[in-house]
């Protein structure tokens, strides 16, 4: 199966994204942590994506699509993929299209995670993560058991540098104006498939279960 999951930041993709590969063993490919990871690697990819990710823009569409491209061509990603944060642009979504066509393979299911805006500040400005483990908090809504301290590895956890209000506003203005016309785009395909992630999680998985094939 190859799925994109699209939503604004905020929405919990990454939790939706989590449990989809745990229910369809599916590979999990965030465009967001490979960005990360080049940038704590101090590659030249990430030497030139930090600069757009820090102010809270979207990466170039030409670097990402080849960050994307090499990933996919992983032996891992042949069976099928779940793309979480890809594509962000419809010049991305074209570009992933060229990619499938070109493998015979097409997307099975636009996945839509939505959420009302008044949780996404929330979510996002109380966002915290460990920089050691990876481990993810909300100061509101699922903080660790000591403040500041990540309960798996004891780390002090740290606010991601684009979580800052006046970043995260940037990001959702970006969101509506550059990746909210990709549900029109996959709409008139006929894969997309909307679920809607404020209640727990419970309720979460159970639209999923609706929603994939089995
Ligand atoms: P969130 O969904 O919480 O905003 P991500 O972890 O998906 O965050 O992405 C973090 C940042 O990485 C984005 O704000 C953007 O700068 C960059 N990024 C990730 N995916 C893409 C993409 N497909 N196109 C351009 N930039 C991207
Ligand atoms: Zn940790």
């Amino acid at each position: 199966m190859r799925v994109v999951l699209l939503g604004p930041p905020g929405s919990g993709k990454g939790t939706v994204a989590e449990k989809i590969k745990e229910l369809y063993g599916l590979v999990h490919i965030s465009t967001g942590d490979l960005f990360r990871n080049c940038i704590r690697q101090n590659t030249p990819i990430g030497q030139e994506a930090k600069v757009f990710i820090d102010r809270g823009d979207l990466v170039p569409d030409e670097l990402t699509v080849r960050m994307l491209a090499e990933r996919l061509d992983n032996d891992d990603c042949a069976d099928g993929f779940l793309l979480d944060g890809f594509p962000r642009t419809l010049d991305q979504a074209d570009a992933l299209e060229a990619l499938m066509n070109k493998s015979g393979f097409s997307l099975d299911v636009a996945l839509n995670v939505s959420v009302p805006d008044r949780m996404i500040m929330e979510r996002l400005s109380g966002r915290r993560v460990c920089p050691e483990c990876g481990a993810t908090y909300n100061i509101y809504s699922q903080p660790s058991l000591e403040p500041g301290i990540c309960d798996v590895c004891q780390s002090e956890l740290t606010q991601r540098p684009d979580d800052k209000d006046a970043t995260i506003r940037h990001r959702l203005d970006t969101y509506a104006v550059r990746t909210a016309p990709l549900l029109d785009y996959y709409e008139q395909q006929g894969i997309l498939r909307s679920i809607d992630n404020s209640g727990d999680l419970a309720a979460t998985f159970a639209q999923l279960k609706e929603v994939l094939p089995q």
